[in-house]
């Protein structure tokens, strides 16, 4: 059985596929696939847009999908990041921080650098990861969530990861995400937690 990951971000299939390693399945991602599909993120929760994404691709390649919305959540700016977090950098709240920017950072670099600056002086640096997963084979679909409670570090550290990793400290850890080898950071993530939660189910009903 083949079934599609809904994502190209690199730092996501290879969690992915490490995750789902143990189900007799192939797993492609849309970096396999030769027609091309953009389906926009523009709805206001994980769940409509991880809906929206795995309804849209299944029915456009005639595959199963998985297809998953993640992100940061800070407590000190109202849960953003939130569904901006791929796109933190570009948005306008907070805008006035990106003053003397160096050039040729990476997006996940500049996504860091205004997180880090919007919170400089702030004490209360809960934050966590949250990812939405649904799986969607056309007669069913399966959704499972996945939590990781953290705090954002004052500065950036290790080379692991993606995304925010390097300043998030998971609760429990005094190191940053990006610290961790990928087999920890699997163990303890939001998106190995929702991901384990649908390897058991599919265990059972595939
Ligand atoms: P999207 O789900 O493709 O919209 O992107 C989610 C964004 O949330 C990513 O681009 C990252 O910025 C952030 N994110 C989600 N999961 C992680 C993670 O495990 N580590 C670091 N950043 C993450």
């Amino acid at each position: 059985m083949k079934i599609l990951l809904a994502t190209t971000n690199e730092g996501k299939v290879r969690e992915l596929r490490q995750l789902l390693k143990d189900l007799d399945i192939e797993v492609l991602s849309l970096k396999d696939m030769d027609k091309k599909l953009e389906v926009e993120e523009d709805k206001e929760t994980f769940l409509e847009n991880a809906i929206k994404k795995a309804t849209s691709y299944a029915k456009f390649y005639k595959l199963p999908v998985i297809a998953e919305d993640s992100g940061l959540e800070v407590d000190a700016l109202n849960g953003l990041p939130g569904i901006y977090s791929a796109r933190f950098f570009d948005i306008e709240f907070g805008k006035e921080v990106l003053k003397e920017i160096p050039e040729n950072l990476s997006k996940d670099e500049k996504n860091n650098l205004k997180l880090l600056r919007l919170l400089e002086n702030q004490t209360n640096r809960k934050a966590r990861y949250k990812t939405t997963l649904v799986f969607y084979n056309f007669d069913y679909g399966i959704l499972t969530e996945g939590v990781c409670e953290g705090q954002i570090a004052y500065r950036s550290e290790g080379n692991q990861g993606f995304g925010y990793d390097p300043i998030f400290i998971p609760e429990g850890y005094n190191k940053t995400m990006a610290q961790l080898t990928p087999e920890e950071k699997n163990k303890i993530s939001h998106r190995g937690k929702a991901v384990s939660k649908l390897v058991e189910i599919l265990k059972k009903v595939l």
